[in-house]
């Protein structure tokens, strides 16, 4: 579903950021990329969906180059989850959510009932937050309304950076069943990029391993990353 061919990103600095990337990910597959910070990873996460141009290689996604498609459109196929997710602060948490279907043009009601949906799917009951305001949210909450912000497009591929990491450990465990539970259901292509090696093994149907240098220094299924010295 998505291919990297020799990808690599040099930052105009000079910052070689990705070197000689190749990476597969299947359809409904989960794949983690984990690796210290600085070696890349959201980097290439970011040239997935074109908000960064890579200076070598090609992306494609379901055989097609990214570069030859308009990234507007690109972007409608893909949700970004980051871990700032950035909600409009002075709009409700259902209309946050409703952004998207609202701008392809669907109904307010349409896109009202498809956001009280996603809420209920992300664990946020929508009689009591569909009327409130992202400050009036645990971070762990305002990471649900992300995740619930970019199902809403109904996008088969998911870019996910750190989507986690900015809620405490607890809460962290069960957004991370619930998101896994979800991605099976939904059966949606993810990226998801982690500093934590646990979150990485727990998540990943497969695990690529980054090191210093934006190298990749292991492509493989948990178990075996896990056995690796
Ligand atoms: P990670 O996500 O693994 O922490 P990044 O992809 O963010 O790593 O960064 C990889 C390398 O590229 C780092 O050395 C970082 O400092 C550098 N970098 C990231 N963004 C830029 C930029 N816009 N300009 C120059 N260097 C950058
Ligand atoms: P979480 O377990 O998701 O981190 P918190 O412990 O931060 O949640 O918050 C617990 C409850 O308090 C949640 O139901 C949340 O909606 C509510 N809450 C948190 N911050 C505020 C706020 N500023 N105003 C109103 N309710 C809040």
């Amino acid at each position: 579903m998505i291919r990297l061919d020799g990808v690599g990103k040099t930052y105009a600095d000079g910052t070689v950021a990705v070197r000689e990337l190749d990476l597969d990910v299947a359809r409904g597959e989960m794949v983690c990329l984990v690796g210290p910070s600085g070696c890349g990873k959201s980097t290439t996460l970011k040239m997935v969906n074109r908000l960064i141009e890579p200076t070598t290689g090609r992306i494609l996604i379901d055989g097609k180059d990214v570069t030859d498609e308009n990234p507007v459109t690109l972007r409608r196929g893909i949700g970004y989850v980051i871990q700032q997710v950035g909600l409009f602060p002075h709009q409700k948490i259902e209309t946050n959510v409703m952004t998207v279907p609202l701008l392809y043009g669907e109904s307010r009601k349409h896109a009202r009932d498809r956001a009280h949906e996603l809420m209920h799917l992300v664990g946020l009951d929508p009689a009591t937050y569909a009327g409130r305001y992202p400050h009036q949210l645990s971070g762990g909450q305002r990471q649900r309304v992300g995740v619930a912000r970019a199902l809403a497009a109904n996008p088969p591929v998911l870019l996910m950076d750190e989507p986690f990491g900015a809620v405490d450990p607890v809460i962290r465990g069960r957004l991370q069943e619930e998101f896994l539970r979800l991605q099976r259901e939904l059966e949606k292509t993810v990226i998801l990029v982690t500093h934590d090696i646990d979150e990485a093994v727990r998540m990943g149907d497969r695990v690529a391993v980054f090191a210093e240098g934006g190298r990749l220094a292991q492509y493989d299924v948990p178990a075996a990353v896990l056995g690796a010295p």
